[in-house]
């Protein structure tokens, strides 16, 4: 059966031989103003790519259908995904992932730009979705959700709030959160205890806030809301030059409790705690670099700054840091950067410093942007200076390393691993995500990147 001939002016109410599971969060939308009004909130008409979590049987969905270029519905029921799939058989525009959207692979969803993503969440595991979902690196773009009011207003509460705690924190130092509508539990079906409502959230503008450690900001918010009726200086590690000094930079009680400091307030404390009290700054325009002719030999010495303006050929590593399963880490660059700011770049890249030669580069610039110490590099490619390089003679490095990676904030904005084949297709879909460098080197290694990038153990054999 098609889905058109589904339609009817309400939305479809359970089918007999259909009984709701509680632990799968299935409270169905029955209200067709409502439904049609949360479809609206994403903007879908027109849009590339909308994504639905959990269609169930598909009052939110029957409002979507036909007006992106492409939708995708992820329901995990094995009762209902089925039913969908056989509903849009045929269909080009609409894909039916039968998946859990707590645990689906989102990486390979960067090369669909930025998603819009909408739901009637099961409120059964609506926090894991938010999770898994909204974490950095996210390729949402714009996300309306309903959920359970109370976490609603958690999420969009700030430090005058009752609702307000560590989850509101936590996301909104990513995510701008609009609470939009309340809607009561008459309009469901079976009828939840509690009021839902409906928010919209859509990225930060990272330029909002001075840069911070995002690990430590969240272990320290985690502490400080840990105990709530309990005094901040009580629940977090001994701050670096003291409590009261720290109290003083925030001009705040000393006996201040967790919940009465602000989303900037809180940030503060984790740059105290990095000991990081210079404002912001950008690159130095005066780091000197070496010149060098079209033969890549050293020709002088010019700061940064003149060697950009002047267009002259100078040198640069890029490091591609790969995982025993063969992944490569991939950052987002810092919106601070001079050149290609929040475009996603190689695990670590680099101009050489005057007099270093491209082997101590690779090995100091893997350590001060991502914090790994790799004690070799080996050369996988090198790449003519020339308008694709920015004017660059690049050499390109391969390190290996599993462990945990700890990001420069004010060099990066975020990153992960990627496979291999999700980075070359997200490459060709969308080269203006990318650092132009890093493009050239993708394609260089490609032609060879099945040995290269295959995992550790086939390697070595
Ligand atoms: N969108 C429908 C509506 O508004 O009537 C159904 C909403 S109901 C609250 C939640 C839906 O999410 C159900 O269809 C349920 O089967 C589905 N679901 C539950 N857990 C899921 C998960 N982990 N991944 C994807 N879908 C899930």
């Amino acid at each position: 059966m098609r889905y058109r001939d589904q339609r009817r002016s309400e939305s479809p109410a359970p089918r007999p031989h259909f009984t709701p599971r509680k632990s799968m969060g299935q409270n169905f939308l029955q209200d067709e103003e409502v439904a049609r009004w949360i479809a609206d909130q994403v903007q879908p008409d027109g849009a590339d790519f909308v994504v639905e979590i959990g269609p169930g049987m598909g009052a939110l969905t029957k409002h979507l259908v036909g007006r992106p270029k492409h939708l995708v519905l992820i329901e995990k029921d094995s009762q209902l995904a089925p039913e969908l799939q056989g509903q849009f058989e045929g269909r080009k525009d609409v894909e039916v992932i039968h998946n859990d959207a707590t645990r689906i692979n989102l990486r390979s969803w960067f090369k669909h730009g930025p998603l819009r993503i909408v739901g009637n969440l099961p409120y059964s595991v609506g926090s894991e979705i938010l999770k898994h979902w909204l974490t950095p690196p996210s390729p949402v773009g714009c996300a309306v959700f309903m959920l359970q009011k109370e976490v609603c207003d958690r999420l969009a509460a700030t430090c005058e709030d009752d609702a307000y705690g560590a989850l509101s924190l936590l996301v909104q130092k990513d995510w701008n959160v609009e609470l939009l509508r309340i809607v009561p539990p008459e309009v469901f079906v079976p009828k939840p205890r509690v009021d839902s409502a409906v928010i919209r959230l859509t990225p930060r503008d990272p330029a909002t806030l001075p840069v911070f450690d995002h690990v430590l900001f969240d272990r320290l918010v985690r502490m400080g809301f840990s105990q709530r009726r309990k005094q901040l200086k009580n629940l977090l590690p001994e701050a670096p030059g003291g409590w009261e000094a720290l109290i003083q930079a925030l001009n705040v009680s000393p006996t201040v409790r967790a919940e009465a400091l602000s989303l900037t307030q809180w940030i503060h404390i984790a740059r105290w705690y990095e000991q990081r009290h210079e404002a912001d700054a950008g690159q130095k325009a005066s780091e000197m670099f070496d010149v060098v002719n079209e033969r890549n030999e050293v020709t002088g010495q010019l700061t940064r700054g003149e060697v950009h303006k002047r267009k002259l050929l100078h040198r640069a590593v890029h490091i591609f840091v790969i995982n025993k399963r063969g992944h490569i880490y991939l950052q987002q660059r810092s919106h601070l950067k001079d050149v290609s700011p929040l475009k996603w770049d190689s695990s670590a890249a680099g101009h050489l410093d005057a007099g270093e030669s491209y082997a101590s580069a690779a090995i100091r610039e893997t350590h001060e942007e991502i914090g790994i110490e790799v004690g070799t590099t080996e050369v996988a490619a090198t790449i003519p200076a020339g308008d694709n390089t920015d004017h660059e003679f690049v050499e390109l490095h391969l390190a290996r390393h599993d462990g945990p990676i700890r990001c420069l904030p004010e060099e990066i904005a975020t990153g992960d691993w990627f496979k291999p084949e999700d980075i070359t297709a997200w490459v060709e879909a969308r080269p203006q995500d990318f650092a132009k460098g890093f493009v050239t080197c993708w394609k260089v290694v490609q032609s060879f990147s099945s040995t290269l990038f295959s995992p550790a153990t086939s390697r070595t054999s």
